[in-house]
């Protein structure tokens, strides 16, 4: 990383800060060191995604809405056969995407779903109430959890980021399922541009997102090329990684495939998309609060998700609390002054609930884990004073 880098720079507008890496082709992943582009900001010192909500409000989205109608036009099923996937384990953007498609646009979606690494007892719940309340055919894939456990210890130990190989099987899924299905329609929710991407600038997911034309010992996953995945563990075969396996260019070519943003066509307020998927689909709020924000409706299917987003925390000192402050003072549900203090509250609080149950299925003991996490805390963000882990450059 260079100096400039290793200076925190936060959007004056949200709580966000230059250290956010944008998404990425993981499967050309090499390592935690390999240069990441991170979150823009303008000469005023305001963030892409404050930016990108403040001109979606200005956006007509009638027009955009007429839009819409109009490629659903084009590819509504006229003989009953399923005319577009939506992906998602029963998660509010998944629910809310495939019951405004059918009971709106008049669509015929085929719900998949790729299972979570470590379902929590809520997200089963709201998997079941999207099939069965909002009323969807759905097919679920559970992919091998012996290989997935061994892939997910060892993207924890080498990139702290446990959720990599999950993360890599389910990108490819919709399509990989459109292909299986012979539908040429995927919708995904929320547009990356909201999280600040500025590089997907239309409806259209670039599917070379997708791809890798490497043979398969050469590509990445958790953070080492599968041939070295395959001679530390000699038990797996190729097969193995076929959930983990990128598309081909080639294959591509044949299907004629358009992955759109909902959000591109419909506004996208993760408040509004709540109360449309308790009323519509029996979206179901945690019991509890989430360790490590004070949010109750986004990604709670996966226990895994919530040591994710503590290794966050940990690596670019962005956690859980701070992206969902960020995206609620965007849409103007609270001000900045109040996510600064929910982030004093929350923000990088230990994943106490389940991080146990993370730990074993990666086959480590807590002290194991616990060490591994210190080795990844960059010294421009973290000092370690006698036995205290302290955060440097904050913003309070
Ligand atoms: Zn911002």
């Amino acid at each position: 990383m260079n100096n400039e880098k290793n200076i925190v720079v936060h959007c004056k507008s949200c709580l966000l800060t230059n250290q956010k890496p944008h998404s990425m082709n993981e499967t050309k992943n090499q390592s935690s060191n390999q240069k990441k582009s991170t979150l823009e900001f303008d000469e005023k010192g305001i963030c892409s995604a404050c930016r990108n909500i403040e001109r979606s409000k200005k956006i007509n989205w009638e027009l955009r809405e007429k839009e819409l109608w109009k490629i659903c036009d084009k590819y509504r099923s006229k003989d009953g056969k399923y005319d577009c996937i939506i992906s998602g384990s029963g998660g509010k953007d998944s629910m809310f995407q495939a019951h405004i498609l059918k009971y709106k646009f008049k669509m015929n979606p085929l719900t998949v779903t790729y299972s979570p690494i470590l379902k929590t007892d809520m997200g089963m719940k709201n998997l079941i109430n999207w099939v069965n309340v909002g009323g969807f055919d759905n097919y679920t894939f559970n992919p091998n959890g012996k290989v997935l456990s061994v892939l997910t210890r060892e993207a924890f130990k080498n990139i702290l980021h446990p959720s990599q190989p999950f993360k890599i099987g389910i990108k490819t899924y919709a399509a990989k399922m459109a292909k299986i299905f012979g539908i040429n329609l995927v919708f995904y929710g929320e547009h990356y541009s909201d999280y600040g991407s500025s590089t997907v600038t239309d409806a259209y997911f670039p599917l070379e997102w997708l791809t890798n034309d490497d043979e398969l010992d050469d590509i990445h996953i958790a953070g080492l090329k599968v041939k070295d995945i395959k001679k530390k563990y000699n038990f797996l075969r190729d097969q193995d990684f076929i959930p983990y396996k990128p598309l081909k260019n080639k294959d591509l070519e044949k299907m004629n495939l358009n992955i759109l943003f909902l959000g591109w066509f419909l506004k996208w307020d993760p408040q509004e998309i709540y109360y449309y998927t308790t009323k519509n689909s029996g979206f179901t709020l945690d019991d509890y609060k989430s360790d490590g924000t004070h949010g109750r409706y986004a990604s709670v299917d996966d226990k895994m998700e919530y040591l994710h987003f503590y290794c966050s925390y940990i690596k670019f000192g962005i956690g859980r609390c701070r992206l969902d402050a960020s995206q609620e003072i965007r849409h103007g549900h609270i001000t900045r002054e109040e996510g600064i203090n929910l982030c004093k509250k929350f923000d990088g609080e230990f994943p106490k609930r389940y991080a146990k149950d993370c730990f074993e299925f990666m086959g480590y003991s807590t002290k194991e884990a616990l060490e591994i996490i210190d080795k990844f805390r960059p010294n421009h963000l973290w000092e370690k004073k006698k036995t205290k882990w302290i955060r440097k450059q904050e913003i309070f």
